[in-house]
C-alpha cells in the first residue's frame, strides 16, 4: 500500500499522526493510497523548516529564484501524461480534462516567471526639497495553501509560482481526497534542488488547516474551497493577524436570450454544465432563458443525452463519476428535492449503470425544468452534473435574480447583441462574467475574481493580485542635504 508522506526541509518524512486515511479511485472504489489525517506537530515542523528557509531565499535576486521557475515548467510539461493520468485516477474526472489543468498550471509558472518586472517598486524624487520617497515590496515570510478536491493539480498552481516568485517559503495542504497528484509533483520539485524549506507539503484536513491558522510563523494563507470553510478560514485566519484570500462555493446562472445562436449556445452550456462532472467552481448551474425561444429545450435534451459517461482514461468518455459515494448521495437527493419543489425531470441520470465500473460513483446528465427560483434547489450549490432549466421574461428580471444569489462567483449570457451583453457585463453582480462564454475562467495574467459568497478577502488569486497578496509595502523617505557632503 502507498502511504503518502509529508515533505519537509527537502526530504520527505512519515507525519506524526498515526491515523491515515483512504484514498479512493471514484469509478473503481479502488485503495489507491492511504494518507495521514495530519496534526499541528506536522504543521509546526513544516513552518519552522519555512521559516528557515525564509532567511535565505529572501535575499536571493528574484532574477535567479525564477530559474528554479523555469525548471520546474520544463519538468511538468515533460510530466504531463502521467500527472493526468494521476488525476483521472484519484478525482474521476476525464484525461482531457485532467490535462486541461496543467495547461493552466503552467501558464501560472510562467505569469510567474515575470516577478523580476512584476514585484518592482515605485520611486518619487524631490517629494519636498531633498527629500525622495519610494516603495518596496518584499515578501511576507512562510505561505500556505489549501486546495479542493477539484482541481488536484491547477489550483496549487494559483498561489505556489507567485509565492515563492515573491520570495516567501510555502506549504501545501493537498485535499485529502486527491492527495497523489501533488505527491507526484513534490518528487518532481525535488528534483529542482531548491534550497531546503522553500516549498513544503503537509496532508491532512481540518487539523492542518487549524494548525496553519494558529501557527504564528505563518503570514498569509490561500484557501479554495466551500464557502462555509473559506468563511472559517478567512474569519479565523484574519482573527490571528494572518492575510487571507478565501475561495468559496458557487451556483452559476447562465442566461440565453432571445437573440443567441442556439446551435453553438446549446453545446457550450452543455459542456459548462457537465464539464468534471458538474464539480467546477465555475459550471453552468441554473440556466435561464429570457423572452421567446424555439428549440433550446429540445436541443439541451439532445446534447445533454449524447454525452458518454464512464472511466476517464477511456477516450470515449467525456464525463466521470462524481468523487464519493456520499456525494453522489448527496447529489441524488438534491435531484429529489427538486421534483418536490415542482421541478419536472426531462432526464433522470440516478441509474446510471457502466460496464466494468458498476462500483462507481457515476451520475449520468441530468435535468430538471422549471424549479422554483426561490426554492432549496435554486439556492445551493448542486455540485454534480444537473442541468436546472428555467425561465425568466425580461433581461431586467433575469439580472435581478442573478444579483439575488448569495455567490458571484460567475454569470453568463448568451446573445448576438452588443447593447445587451454590455448591459450584462455593468449590471451583473459576479465576479467572473462570460459573454458567448460558458466557463470563464480566467486566465494567469487576470485575478479570479470571485465576489460575494465565493470569495472571501480583498486580493484574488492569479494575476497582479498574486504580487500584491504574497509581498508587503514598504515606504522610504530619504532625505540627503547638501551641507552634510563633503567637498573633495
Ligand atoms: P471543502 O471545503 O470540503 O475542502 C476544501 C479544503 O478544506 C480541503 O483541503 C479540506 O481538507 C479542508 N477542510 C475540509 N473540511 C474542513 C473543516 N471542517 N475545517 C477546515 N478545513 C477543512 O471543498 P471540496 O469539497 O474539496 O471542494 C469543492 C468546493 O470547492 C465547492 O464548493 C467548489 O465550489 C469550491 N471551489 C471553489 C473554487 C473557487 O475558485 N471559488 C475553485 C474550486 C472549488
Amino acid at each position: 500500500m502507498n502511504i503518502l508522506q509529508n515533505y519537509i526541509n527537502g526530504q520527505w518524512v512519515n507525519s506524526i499522526s498515526e491515523e491515515y486515511w483512504d484514498v479512493v479511485n471514484p469509478a473503481s472504489q479502488e485503495v489507491m493510497a492511504k494518507v495521514p489525517a495530519g496534526s499541528a506537530a506536522d504543521v509546526d515542523a513544516a513552518a519552522s523548516s519555512a521559516s528557515e528557509g525564509f532567511k535565505e531565499w529572501k535575499r536571493m535576486p528574484a532574477g535567479k529564484r525564477i530559474q528554479y521557475l523555469f525548471r520546474l515548467k520544463q519538468l511538468l510539461e515533460d510530466n504531463m501524461t502521467e500527472l493526468s493520468k494521476s488525476i483521472t485516477l484519484e478525482s474521476g474526472k476525464t484525461f482531457a480534462e485532467a490535462k486541461a489543468e496543467w495547461v493552466r498550471a503552467i501558464e501560472n509558472v510562467e505569469n510567474a516567471c515575470g516577478i523580476p518586472a512584476l514585484m518592482q517598486g515605485d520611486f518619487s524624487e524631490d517629494i519636498a526639497t531633498g527629500i525622495d520617497e519610494y516603495m518596496i515590496r518584499q515578501p511576507l515570510g512562510v505561505c500556505a495553501c489549501i486546495t479542493p478536491f477539484n482541481f488536484p493539480g491547477m489550483i496549487p498552481f494559483w498561489f505556489l509560482p507567485y509565492a515563492i516568485a515573491c520570495g516567501n517559503t510555502f506549504i501545501i495542504k493537498p485535499s485529502e481526497k486527491v492527495p497523489i497528484t501533488m505527491t507526484k509533483v513534490m518528487e518532481l520539485i525535488h528534483q529542482l534542488n531548491l534550497p531546503a524549506g522553500v516549498i513544503n507539503m503537509v496532508h491532512g484536513g481540518k487539523a492542518i488547516v487549524d494548525g496553519f491558522l494558529e501557527h504564528p510563523d505563518i503570514k498569509a494563507i490561500s484557501f479554495v474551497g466551500s464557502s462555509n470553510i473559506a468563511r472559517y478560514v478567512y474569519g479565523k485566519g484574519a482573527a490571528n493577524g494572518k492575510r487571507v484570500q478565501a475561495q468559496g462555493g458557487a451556483k452559476n446562472p447562465v442566461i440565453i436570450l432571445p437573440d443567441a445562436d442556439i446551435d453553438m449556445t446549446s453545446q457550450i452550456v452543455v459542456d459548462s454544465v457537465y464539464g468534471c462532472a458538474g464539480q467546477r467552481c465555475l459550471a453552468a448551474s441554473t440556466i435561464i432563458t429570457v423572452g421567446e425561444h424555439k428549440n433550446v429545450t429540445e436541443s439541451l435534451v439532445e446534447l445533454s443525452r449524447k454525452r458518454v459517461t464512464g472511466f476517464g482514461l477511456d477516450e470515449q468518455v467525456a464525463m466521470g463519476p462524481v468523487i464519493t459515494p456520499a456525494s453522489k448521495a448527496r447529489v441524488s437527493s438534491l435531484i429529489d428535492k427538486g421534483v418536490a419543489e415542482g421541478g419536472r425531470l426531462l432526464i433522470d441520470g440516478r441509474n446510471a449503470k457502466i460496464s466494468g465500473y458498476e462500483k462507481g460513483n457515476f451520475i449520468q446528465p441530468t435535468i430538471l425544468e422549471n424549479v422554483p427560483l426561490n426554492g432549496e434547489l435554486a439556492g445551493t450549490e448542486i455540485f454534480g452534473p444537473v442541468m436546472s432549466l428555467v425561465h425568466i421574461n425580461t433581461i431586467e428580471d433575469a439580472i435581478a435574480y442573478i444579483n439575488g444569489n448569495k455567490y458571484g462567483n460567475m454569470a453568463c449570457v448568451f446573445t448576438s447583441s452588443g447593447l445587451h451583453a454590455r448591459k450584462f457585463r455593468n449590471e451583473a453582480d459576479a465576479g467572473n462574467i462570460g459573454i458567448n462564454i460558458g466557463v470563464a475562467a480566467p486566465v494567469a495574467q487576470f485575478p479570479f475574481s470571485g465576489w460575494k459568497e465565493s470569495f472571501f478577502g480583498d486580493l484574488h488569486g492569479q494575476g497582479k493580485h498574486a504580487i500584491e497578496f504574497f509581498t508587503q509595502t514598504k515606504v522610504v523617505i530619504e532625505r540627503w542635504l547638501k551641507e552634510w557632503t563633503r567637498k573633495f
